[in-house]
Protein backbone atom coordinates (compact mmCIF):
# COMPACT_ATOMS: atom_id res chain seq x y z
CA UNK A 1 0.00 0.00 0.00
CA UNK A 2 0.91 3.51 -0.90
CA UNK A 3 2.23 5.81 2.06
CA UNK A 4 0.38 8.42 2.96
CA UNK A 5 1.64 12.47 1.70
CA UNK A 6 1.61 14.91 4.49
CA UNK A 7 0.16 18.40 3.85
CA UNK A 8 0.79 21.39 5.86
CA UNK A 9 -1.70 24.18 6.10
CA UNK A 10 0.54 27.06 7.68
CA UNK A 11 -0.43 30.65 7.95
CA UNK A 12 -1.65 33.15 10.54
CA UNK A 13 -3.16 32.95 13.43
CA UNK A 14 -6.68 33.79 13.34
CA UNK A 15 -6.71 33.12 9.54
CA UNK A 16 -9.03 30.33 9.92
CA UNK A 17 -6.71 27.50 9.15
CA UNK A 18 -9.31 25.49 11.77
CA UNK A 19 -12.31 25.52 10.00
CA UNK A 20 -11.15 25.02 6.99
CA UNK A 21 -9.27 21.96 8.00
CA UNK A 22 -12.92 21.13 9.53
CA UNK A 23 -14.47 22.10 6.18
CA UNK A 24 -12.04 19.79 4.55
CA UNK A 25 -12.93 16.65 6.90
CA UNK A 26 -16.27 17.20 6.28
CA UNK A 27 -15.41 16.53 2.85
CA UNK A 28 -15.81 12.79 3.92
CA UNK A 29 -12.15 12.56 2.33
CA UNK A 30 -9.80 10.02 4.58
CA UNK A 31 -7.26 12.00 6.28
CA UNK A 32 -5.50 11.97 9.72
CA UNK A 33 -5.69 15.61 11.74
CA UNK A 34 -2.42 15.87 13.95
CA UNK A 35 -3.13 17.05 17.43
CA UNK A 36 -0.33 19.05 18.28
CA UNK A 37 0.96 19.47 22.11
CA UNK A 38 0.98 23.13 23.46
CA UNK A 39 2.02 25.03 26.67
CA UNK A 40 -1.00 27.49 25.86
CA UNK A 41 -3.35 27.09 28.60
CA UNK A 42 -7.11 25.47 26.62
CA UNK A 43 -9.50 28.18 25.38
CA UNK A 44 -13.15 27.34 26.28
CA UNK A 45 -14.33 24.70 24.41
CA UNK A 46 -11.30 23.32 23.35
CA UNK A 47 -10.57 19.70 24.08
CA UNK A 48 -7.52 17.79 25.57
CA UNK A 49 -6.28 15.31 22.66
CA UNK A 50 -8.70 16.32 20.45
CA UNK A 51 -7.77 19.92 20.06
CA UNK A 52 -4.22 20.09 21.11
CA UNK A 53 -3.00 17.66 24.05
CA UNK A 54 -2.36 20.54 26.66
CA UNK A 55 1.12 20.01 28.45
CA UNK A 56 3.32 21.33 30.77
CA UNK A 57 6.28 23.45 29.98
CA UNK A 58 8.49 21.10 31.90
CA UNK A 59 6.71 17.79 29.92
CA UNK A 60 6.83 19.85 26.61
CA UNK A 61 11.24 20.08 27.22
CA UNK A 62 10.97 16.74 28.10
CA UNK A 63 9.21 15.42 24.85
CA UNK A 64 11.53 17.91 23.04
CA UNK A 65 14.59 15.60 24.85
CA UNK A 66 13.28 12.11 23.82
CA UNK A 67 12.81 13.29 19.73
CA UNK A 68 9.38 12.94 20.09
CA UNK A 69 8.53 15.93 17.93
CA UNK A 70 8.61 16.04 13.77
CA UNK A 71 9.20 19.64 14.54
CA UNK A 72 8.45 22.76 17.30
CA UNK A 73 8.34 26.07 18.01
CA UNK A 74 7.70 28.59 20.35
CA UNK A 75 4.82 31.24 19.13
CA UNK A 76 3.95 34.35 20.63
CA UNK A 77 4.73 33.15 24.29
CA UNK A 78 4.05 29.44 24.36
CA UNK A 79 5.66 26.28 22.56
CA UNK A 80 3.71 24.24 20.27
CA UNK A 81 4.66 20.75 18.86
CA UNK A 82 3.67 17.61 16.48
CA UNK A 83 4.44 14.46 17.72
CA UNK A 84 6.10 12.53 15.15
CA UNK A 85 5.13 8.89 16.04
CA UNK A 86 1.13 9.66 15.50
CA UNK A 87 1.89 11.38 11.78
CA UNK A 88 4.49 8.59 10.83
CA UNK A 89 1.82 5.37 12.15
CA UNK A 90 -1.10 6.98 9.86
CA UNK A 91 1.32 8.06 7.07
CA UNK A 92 2.27 3.96 7.06
CA UNK A 93 -1.38 3.10 7.31
CA UNK A 94 -1.73 5.11 3.26
CA UNK A 95 -3.60 7.55 5.23
CA UNK A 96 -2.82 12.40 4.65
CA UNK A 97 -1.82 13.68 7.24
CA UNK A 98 -2.85 17.51 7.92
CA UNK A 99 -0.73 19.57 10.04
CA UNK A 100 -2.48 22.80 11.24
CA UNK A 101 1.32 24.89 12.26
CA UNK A 102 2.95 28.08 12.13
CA UNK A 103 5.49 28.74 9.48
CA UNK A 104 8.70 27.93 11.88
CA UNK A 105 7.62 24.48 12.07
CA UNK A 106 6.82 24.59 8.17
CA UNK A 107 10.14 25.03 7.91
CA UNK A 108 11.76 22.56 9.90
CA UNK A 109 9.36 20.09 8.41
CA UNK A 110 10.09 21.36 4.76
CA UNK A 111 13.99 20.62 5.60
CA UNK A 112 13.57 16.96 6.96
CA UNK A 113 10.95 15.86 4.67
CA UNK A 114 10.94 18.42 1.32
CA UNK A 115 8.12 16.02 0.10
CA UNK A 116 5.92 17.05 2.26
CA UNK A 117 3.07 19.42 0.53
CA UNK A 118 3.11 23.44 1.58
CA UNK A 119 -0.05 25.07 1.62
CA UNK A 120 -0.15 28.71 2.76
CA UNK A 121 -3.33 30.23 3.87
CA UNK A 122 -3.55 33.80 3.60
CA UNK A 123 -6.71 36.26 4.88
CA UNK A 124 -8.24 38.28 2.38
CA UNK A 125 -6.91 41.85 4.05
CA UNK A 126 -5.46 42.59 7.27
CA UNK A 127 -8.07 43.95 8.11
CA UNK A 128 -10.28 41.25 8.10
CA UNK A 129 -7.43 39.26 10.08
CA UNK A 130 -7.68 41.48 13.24
CA UNK A 131 -11.20 41.29 12.72
CA UNK A 132 -11.07 37.74 13.24
CA UNK A 133 -8.77 37.49 15.87
CA UNK A 134 -9.96 40.37 18.04
CA UNK A 135 -13.68 38.69 17.42
CA UNK A 136 -12.23 35.58 18.90
CA UNK A 137 -12.23 37.54 22.24
CA UNK A 138 -9.74 34.89 23.90
CA UNK A 139 -6.48 36.93 23.72
CA UNK A 140 -5.76 40.21 25.13
CA UNK A 141 -5.41 43.65 23.18
CA UNK A 142 -1.52 43.27 23.31
CA UNK A 143 -1.72 39.22 22.30
CA UNK A 144 -3.75 40.26 19.33
CA UNK A 145 -1.20 43.73 17.88
CA UNK A 146 1.77 40.42 18.65
CA UNK A 147 -0.11 38.16 16.43
CA UNK A 148 -0.92 40.28 13.92
CA UNK A 149 2.70 41.48 13.75
CA UNK A 150 3.98 37.61 13.69
CA UNK A 151 1.45 37.70 10.90
CA UNK A 152 3.00 40.14 8.72
CA UNK A 153 6.37 38.83 8.49
CA UNK A 154 4.90 35.53 8.44
CA UNK A 155 3.30 36.11 4.99
CA UNK A 156 6.83 37.17 3.33
CA UNK A 157 7.32 33.40 3.79
CA UNK A 158 4.21 32.73 1.81
CA UNK A 159 5.72 32.65 -1.91
CA UNK A 160 8.20 30.09 -1.24
CA UNK A 161 5.25 27.67 -0.86
CA UNK A 162 3.88 25.44 -3.03
CA UNK A 163 0.24 26.61 -2.71
CA UNK A 164 -1.42 29.70 -1.98
CA UNK A 165 -5.03 29.46 -0.81
CA UNK A 166 -6.64 32.88 0.72
CA UNK A 167 -9.22 32.22 2.85
CA UNK A 168 -12.00 34.67 1.28
CA UNK A 169 -14.89 32.36 1.45
CA UNK A 170 -14.79 29.12 3.70
CA UNK A 171 -16.62 27.08 0.97
CA UNK A 172 -14.44 28.26 -1.70
CA UNK A 173 -10.84 27.56 0.28
CA UNK A 174 -11.61 24.38 1.77
CA UNK A 175 -12.48 22.73 -2.29
CA UNK A 176 -9.31 24.35 -2.87
CA UNK A 177 -7.53 22.31 -0.49
CA UNK A 178 -9.20 19.24 -1.67
CA UNK A 179 -8.23 20.19 -4.85
CA UNK A 180 -4.62 20.29 -4.15
CA UNK A 181 -4.30 17.52 -1.91
CA UNK A 182 -6.44 15.39 -4.86
CA UNK A 183 -3.69 16.85 -7.70
CA UNK A 184 -0.44 16.02 -5.28
CA UNK A 185 -1.99 12.29 -5.72
CA UNK A 186 -1.45 12.36 -9.18
CA UNK A 187 1.98 14.08 -9.25
CA UNK A 188 3.83 11.59 -11.84
CA UNK A 189 7.07 11.53 -10.01
CA UNK A 190 5.12 9.75 -7.23
CA UNK A 191 2.67 8.04 -9.22
CA UNK A 192 4.53 6.58 -12.35
CA UNK A 193 6.51 3.72 -11.04
CA UNK A 194 3.18 2.53 -9.25
CA UNK A 195 1.25 3.02 -12.41
CA UNK A 196 4.01 1.47 -14.64
CA UNK A 197 3.93 -2.08 -12.44
CA UNK A 198 0.29 -2.19 -13.08
CA UNK A 199 0.82 -1.95 -16.90
CA UNK A 200 3.48 -4.09 -16.80
CA UNK A 201 1.40 -7.02 -15.09
CA UNK A 202 -0.82 -7.21 -17.53
P1 LIG B 1 -3.30 28.90 18.63
O1 LIG B 1 -2.72 29.33 19.94
O2 LIG B 1 -4.07 30.04 17.98
O3 LIG B 1 -4.09 27.62 18.70
O4 LIG B 1 -2.10 28.58 17.65
C1 LIG B 1 -1.10 29.52 17.40
C2 LIG B 1 -0.30 29.12 16.18
O5 LIG B 1 0.42 27.93 16.45
C3 LIG B 1 -1.18 28.83 14.97
O6 LIG B 1 -0.59 29.47 13.84
C4 LIG B 1 -1.12 27.33 14.84
O7 LIG B 1 -1.25 26.90 13.50
C5 LIG B 1 0.27 27.05 15.36
N1 LIG B 1 0.46 25.66 15.78
C6 LIG B 1 -0.45 24.79 16.26
N2 LIG B 1 0.10 23.60 16.50
C7 LIG B 1 1.40 23.70 16.12
C8 LIG B 1 2.50 22.78 16.09
O8 LIG B 1 2.42 21.62 16.45
N3 LIG B 1 3.68 23.26 15.63
C9 LIG B 1 3.84 24.54 15.22
N4 LIG B 1 5.04 24.88 14.76
N5 LIG B 1 2.83 25.42 15.22
C10 LIG B 1 1.63 25.02 15.68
Amino acid sequence: MAKGMTFIIAGPSGVGKGSVIKKVFESGRKLYFSVSATTRAPRPGERDGVDYHFISYEQFQSWIAEGAFLEHAEFVGNCYGTPKRYVDEAMDRGEDVILDIEVQGAEQIHRLRPEAVRIFLAPPSWAELRRRLTGRGTESEEKVEKRLQRSREEFQVAREYDYLVVNDNLEQAAAEVLAIIAASHCRAEDRYEAVRRTLEAQ
